[in-house]
């Protein structure tokens, strides 16, 4: 695609960069900030202005402005490149034109709503009752704002002449959700009516639709109003507050889920950022989807009613599927009935409660015997089922082992009763069906890394011009030096293109660095790109005398592990060679390995 190249042409990685995190000059063109992407007190983050890339020596991340924003934002590359786009001032070719058209003024007619309702609740008379309404509530002016909350006066056209006013047709009016289509004839009336309005965002901050809340409880029409499923609006697809805890999410590498928008707006208020609110206790896949872009633990706090409640427990089956870690939050009798209600009484009732929390199996066990007796069998028998049933999603034989030990003695029961009615419970599916995308994963963990002289002598290689050729020059070092087959890989493409005449120093970074060459595969210029990142940061100030002697006893160093690999590999050989009593190769074999030292 052009469109990603005109871009990348128009902006500066720096620039960028310094919009989400503040960065601090680091040498040879290079800046450096704390990394954004895990926690950190001295900066492992390294951006390149010459190279236009980023790299993080601590989390080992890294890669262009796009994949940046993506992972800042959480967004997929289309996203992300559509932010660009904008920033760049251009103008990217047509994609599902007509849907995404019909998206943006959605999200245009309810900004608009969003600021009617705002307006409204700040000034008009009629709003009254709702300023006492979200004073008694403990709202304060900045939350109110941060989040948009308003008032829908009580009138069937209110919004919708507001929103004429402004030129918004009835159609687009009606695809937002914010009025309904007359039944009596033509027509629309507000949807919204004597409500506080909490408007719902998705994860980039765009308004998809609303939550209307009556002023008093003991009316008797429904207690919340929301909008009905749009393009734009899925509710299922949306976590309330995402938009504004994903930044601290990802820092504080957890997901608070509370189940109300007051818990999230409340926690905000109070400065515990990472909350966000589902809008049932089933998270779904897409719920999921969105919170694995920034974290994978997640701290649950259920509603007091729904505490204990085994469809709560099932509630967390996907998210236990897709391996995430979770936690529950239980909050002390004394915080009141929910976090709200906590973190206004003393925001660090909260904040421990979400520090105490504590895994499943515990929680579980705990919740079991609440207001359950277990000298009573009846309840004994009820205790042992909510128990076992937990254990029997257990994969761990040691792990089920302990707990069916402690049941049994806090019980006062046999284990062999135990271990029989844990046979005679159903098999749930958990723990059978794991994410393939979490497997993935791990695979990709399992990758060794290239040894640490391998990165310091490529580094090293390539930090000056002038090294590079002498070493080039010279033959300094062969492919069969370099172990890993990233480090082989990089290092022969470097070689191919030093003798074909593409290497040249960089003009754009100090210190005669060398100017990456252009017909590197997408695998070898990640490396390349992190080995000057390390050199950048290795070996900052070095002269050219003190980086050839590095090089050299980096080389040397790699000469001894290649002897060693050699060694290895002949007496492998040669063992294979004495079990089939071949004595001709075994000379051989014996001849090559004198040589060898
Ligand atoms: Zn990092």
């Amino acid at each position: 695609m052009d469109a990603v190249a005109d871009i990348k042409g128009r902006l500066d990685i720096v620039d960028i960069v310094s919009e989400y995190i503040p960065v601090k000059p680091g040498g040879s063109g290079a800046f450096k900030a704390n990394c954004p992407f895990h926690q950190e007190r001295t900066p492992s983050f390294y951006v390149s202005r010459p190279r236009q890339t980023w790299h993080c020596f601590g989390c080992d991340q890294g890669g262009d402005l796009i994949s940046f924003v993506m992972k800042m934002e959480g967004m997929e590359f289309r996203e992300a490149l559509e932010l660009l786009a904008q920033k760049a001032g251009v103008t990217l070719p047509a994609f599902d034109g007509e849907k995404a058209s019909m998206k943006k003024r959605t999200h245009e007619v309810n900004e608009l709503a969003m600021k009617f309702f705002k307006a409204t609740l700040e000034r008009a008379p009629e709003a009254e009752a709702a300023r006492a309404y979200v004073k008694k509530r403990g709202l304060d002016d900045l939350t109110l704002d941060l989040f948009g909350i308003g008032f829908a006066p009580e009138s069937w056209d209110a919004l919708s002449k507001a929103l004429a006013a402004k030129g918004v047709s009835e159609q687009d009016m009606l695809q937002a959700g914010v009025v309904a289509k007359s039944e009596r004839g033509p027509g629309v009336y507000d949807r919204f009516r004597n409500r506080v309005m909490f408007p719902i965002a998705d994860v980039h901050g765009n308004i998809v639709g609303f939550t209307g809340r009556i002023l008093s409880d003991d009316k008797k029409e429904a207690k919340y109003v929301n909008t009905p499923e749009t393009s734009a609006y899925r509710k299922s697809a949306v976590l309330y507050g995402l938009d504004k805890a994903k930044g601290e999410i990802r820092r504080e590498d957890l997901a608070v889920i509370v189940e109300g928008n007051m818990d999230v707006v409340g926690s905000h208020q109070f400065s515990v950022l990472n909350v966000v609110a589902s809008s049932g206790t089933a998270l779904t896949a897409e719920q999921l989807g969105l919170l694995k872009r920034f974290t994978t633990n997640l701290a649950i706090a259920f509603d007091q009613d729904n505490a204990g409640n085994a469809a709560t427990i099932r509630g967390l089956d996907l998210a236990r599927a897709q391996d995430f870690n979770i936690k529950i939050i239980t909050l002390p009798p004394e915080a009141g009935k929910d976090p709200d209600e906590a973190v206004r009484k003393d925001p660090q009732l909260w904040r421990d409660a979400i520090k105490n929390a504590v895994g499943i199996m515990d929680w579980v066990y705990r919740n079991a015997f609440r207001n359950r007796h277990p000298e009573k069998p009846e309840d004994k028998k009820l205790i042992a089922r909510d128990i076992l049933t937990e254990i029997k999603r257990i994969v761990d034989p040691v792990e089920r082992d302990h707990w069916v030990k402690k049941l049994a003695k806090d019980l006062d029961a046999s284990e062999g009763a135990l271990r029989e009615a844990l046979q005679g419970i159903k098999k749930q599916e958990i723990g059978a069906s794991r994410a393939p995308e979490a497997a993935k994963e791990e695979e990709k963990e399992e990758v060794s890394k290239m040894n640490q002289f391998e990165e310091r002598v490529l580094a090293n290689l390539l930090v000056r011009f002038e090294l590079l050729k002498q070493g080039m020059e010279e033959e300094l070092l062969a492919v069969d030096d370099f172990e890993h087959p990233e480090a082989r890989g990089l290092y022969e493409a470097v070689r191919n293109a030093y003798a074909a005449g593409e290497m040249a120093p960089d003009p754009l970074a100090a210190g005669q660095a060398v100017r990456p060459p252009a017909s590197l595969g997408p695998v070898e210029a990640k490396i390349y790109d992190s080995s000057a990142f390390l050199a950048e940061r290795e070996f900052q100030g070095w002269t050219l005398e003190q980086l050839k002697r590095e090089l050299k006893t980096g080389v040397s160093q790699l000469r001894l592990q290649r002897k060693k690999r050699e060694r290895e590999r002949l007496e492998q050989q040669m063992r294979e060679a004495e079990r089939l009593g071949d004595q001709a190769r075994i000379a051989e074999l014996l001849s090559q390995f004198n040589a060898l030292t």
